[in-house]
């Protein structure tokens, strides 16, 4: 009799689309440039609720200081080379320098925070059954000796240069991802950013967009470093985000590269970003291992998650140079 009947079960499907839809989501490095911008697009979704975990080595509260207080929002002040324990469905593991200058001032802690810190976050995602992505990096290709790069190029890396800090780490935690998938099952996604730029970046984080808009609006020479004729490819913030989102709730693990395959001369860019005149470029001495040329294959990222860059060059640097302007206190000519 129907009396005895059970209730309809919901359809895993259904199930699953619920908590699909319902998110935790945990941002290591969500005090940071990248980060803070992610943080921002996933507050956008009413149903996620967002954890940031940042030891603000290179990132600051001021970044995320609109949703500080927020019911959906929580900032905890943590290392991730240390074990942490939360609750999440989602893992976007940013948490390491990205600036050359940053990451050498202490290689240590930067290839502990590599291995050590993606490590932690597997280690997390294993025992909450969490989705991970990494936010790996075109350097990861060193001095590429294939030009474009396309994510099957293994790379050409010097593994003792002062640089394998960053480089050598990011090698190692995308074959910790892979492990922990293989061996483990743990769902990964790994991208391999290339240059980013855009609003909120460090104006003294020492990478090339802002140290020339920063120079520009301070009417010093931009500093080019020798020869000039490298190259690299530069992505704007909120493309940047969008692919990493459709990574994250794609189907494919990766490695993919996310990035604008608009490539340029440092020569170039100093042109770009220099509209006055009397601001002079000057050609200084260049650091160890710096790679020549730069510029992504985005033929992946394109197929697999329907994604290409919007915002060329000339279009985000102004907006980038907006915010540079408000935040140095220098007025509009
Ligand atoms: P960023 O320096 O602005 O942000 C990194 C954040 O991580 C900062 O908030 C910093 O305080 C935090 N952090 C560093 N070490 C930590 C630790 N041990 N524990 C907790 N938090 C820590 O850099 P970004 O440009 O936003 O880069 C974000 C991610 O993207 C990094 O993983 C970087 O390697 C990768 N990436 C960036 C670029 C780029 O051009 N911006 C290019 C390739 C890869
Ligand atoms: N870990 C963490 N949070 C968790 C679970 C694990 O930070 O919720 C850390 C843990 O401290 C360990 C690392 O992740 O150092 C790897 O964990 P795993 O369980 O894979 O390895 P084990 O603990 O067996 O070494
Ligand atoms: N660069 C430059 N002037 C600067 C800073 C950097 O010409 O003030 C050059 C640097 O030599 C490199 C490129 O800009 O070829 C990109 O350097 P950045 O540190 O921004 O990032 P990288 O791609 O090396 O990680």
């Amino acid at each position: 009799n129907s009396s005895s009947k059970k209730p309809p079960s919901p359809s895993p499907l259904r199930f699953s689309k619920f908590f699909q839809s319902n998110m935790r989501i945990l941002v290591t490095g969500g005090a940071g440039f990248i980060g803070s911008h992610l943080v921002d697009k996933l507050m956008e979704n009413e149903k996620n609720e967002v954890i940031v975990a940042d030891n603000y080595f290179t990132g600051t509260k001021e970044n995320l200081k609109k949703w500080i207080g927020h019911p959906r929002f929580e900032l905890i002040r943590h290392d991730v080379t240390e074990p942490l324990l939360v609750e999440v469905d989602r893992i976007y593991h940013l948490a390491c320098p990205a600036s050359p200058i940053f990451y050498k001032y202490n290689p240590v802690k930067t290839i502990k925070t590599n291995v050590i810190g993606t490590l932690n976050m597997l280690g997390l995602a294993k025992r909450v059954g969490a989705r991970i992505l990494l936010t790996s990096t075109s350097e990861v290709y060193g001095d590429p000796l294939e030009h474009p790069q396309k994510e099957s190029y293994w790379g050409n890396v010097n593994p003792i240069g002062v640089r394998s800090c960053y480089d050598e780490g990011k090698r190692v935690a995308e074959t910790l991802m892979f492990d922990y998938h293989r061996q483990h099952g743990i769902e990964i996604r790994i991208a391999r950013i290339f240059n980013t730029y855009g609003p909120r970046m460090n104006i003294d984080d020492g990478r090339v967009v802002s140290n020339f808009i920063a120079q520009a609006l301070r009417n010093e020479p931009l500093t080019v470093q020798l020869p000039g004729t490298q190259t690299r490819s530069f992505c704007y913030v909120s493309d940047m985000v969008d692919g990493l989102i459709r990574l994250m709730e794609g189907e494919n693990t990766g490695p993919i590269n996310i990035g604008n395959p608009g490539e340029f001369t440092m020569i170039e860019l100093a042109e770009a970003v220099k509209e006055n005149p009397e601001v002079k470029i000057s050609m200084v001495e260049n650091t160890p291992d710096d790679p020549r040329q730069r510029k992504p294959d985005i033929t992946k990222a394109k197929e697999l998650l329907g994604w290409e860059p919007k915002v060329k060059l000339r279009d985000g640097l102004p907006l980038m140079e907006e915010d540079f302007r408000l935040r140095l206190g220098v007025p509009r000519s």
